[in-house]
């Protein structure tokens, strides 16, 4: 994605903020995990505290768990349910409410007619198009894959039904996702001018740091790199490894987000502990050094988490409620589902008995 893209993406993320608050009633808003492994903090400052903030606004909030997805570069799904499980309890414990709240927890392979959605959108999508997605040919590269499947290169499009399905407007993301949903416009975009109007097109929220980098201080932090640090840690584990990742050479702390990639996602995320601005933060370490900011860091992300870890504590001890959350989500999920799928067909003209043609 060009700078340009990403500054108009950014923009057009920043004045939604504004909006928000004011207009919460304009917005839905819906977004997705895949079940390969516990969230991390890059999950958490990504993506998961923003849903939370919608939700409190009143803001219908739909959250799928691409379990399909999950097969992109694994051969089995074996772990899946594990992780849905896992993920669940920090969307919990996080403080997200599908109890209370307009939260709906679903896994996208129990609702068929979502699934069904995919068909029509490929036949809206280039080849070309699949070919040159940045964040696919990433996750190719990291997964080391001797041989590419199908579902790698189409699950943006596959993600695209995820969003259009309950014709979400708002996508509470990581940079990562930014080419996938620039995708999911294109969709929304060309059904609507070849069909007729039904999708919105979806606009990314970003957080104010958009990308969490990994304990290599290089790639994003991911579930699959092992280079995260899960939310379900205690505050020794989060300690050793803070420690062990990666900084400079350099004995100042300065706060330089392109020289110094490293030590820069270190300060943010103390920023997004504590609210004290990275300029700030790394004027009052200064030669103090890298294994200082990593001690003010330690502290900063544990009482930061303390509330969190208690909760998710606590919510583990009996897990058999996590069955009828997603029961219930399912159901919700596959309601909403039918209904965009039957519009589709309709105004694609492929709604033929249904139309009195027996
Ligand atoms: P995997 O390695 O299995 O793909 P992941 O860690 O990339 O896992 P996803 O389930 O692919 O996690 O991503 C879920 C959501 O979290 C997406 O909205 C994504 O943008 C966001 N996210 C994931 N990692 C980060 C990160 N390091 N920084 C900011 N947002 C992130
Ligand atoms: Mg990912």
């Amino acid at each position: 994605m060009s700078i340009s893209t990403f500054n108009n993406t950014k923009n057009k993320s920043d004045s939604i903020w504004i909006d928000l608050k004011n207009n919460p009633k304009n917005y839905r808003a819906v977004t997705g995990d895949r079940p390969t492994g516990p969230l991390h903090i890059g999950h958490y400052f990504g993506t998961l505290k923003n849903r939370v903030f919608l939700q409190n606004l009143n803001i219908e909030n739909y959250i799928v768990i691409a379990d399909y997805q999950v097969l992109t570069d694994r051969n089995s799904n074996q772990e899946t349910l594990n992780y849905i499980k896992e993920i669940i309890l920090d969307y919990l414990a996080a403080g997200l409410d599908p109890i209370n709240k307009k939260t709906v927890i679903f896994t996208h392979s129990s609702v068929p007619e979502l699934n069904q959605l995919l068909l029509p959108f490929l036949s809206l999508v280039k080849m070309s198009e699949l070919e040159r997605n940045p964040t696919v040919k990433d996750e190719i590269k990291a997964a080391n894959l001797n041989a590419i499947n199908a579902a790698m290169m189409v699950y943006p499009v596959h993600q695209a039904a995820d969003i259009l399905f309950c014709n979400g407007n708002l996508v509470p993301v990581g940079r990562d996702q930014l080419p996938h949903l620039e995708l999911s416009r294109k969709i929304a975009k060309r059904f609507n001018e070849r069909y007729g109007t039904i999708f919105f097109e979806p606009n990314a929220l970003l957080s104010e740091f958009p990308v969490i980098l990994g304990l290599d201080g290089k790639q994003k932090m991911s579930k699959s790199r092992k280079n995260a640090i899960s939310l379900n840690l205690t505050s020794d584990e989060t300690a050793n490894l803070i420690r062990k990742a990666k900084t400079d050479n350099e004995c100042v702390i300065t706060y330089d987000p392109c020289g110094r990639p490293e030590i820069a996602n270190l300060l943010h995320l103390l920023t997004m502990c504590t609210g004290e601005s990275s300029e700030k933060i790394a004027d009052r370490i200064g030669d103090r050094g890298s294994w200082y900011l990593k001690t003010n860091l330690i502290d900063g992300l544990n009482s930061y988490l303390e509330p969190f870890r208690k909760k998710r504590i606590e919510l583990s001890k009996d897990t058999g409620f996590l069955f009828k959350i997603l029961e219930n989500g399912n159901e919700k999920a596959r309601c909403l589902a039918s209904e965009t799928l039957k519009r589709v067909r309709e105004k694609m003209k492929m709604l033929y008995l249904e139309h009195g043609n027996k």
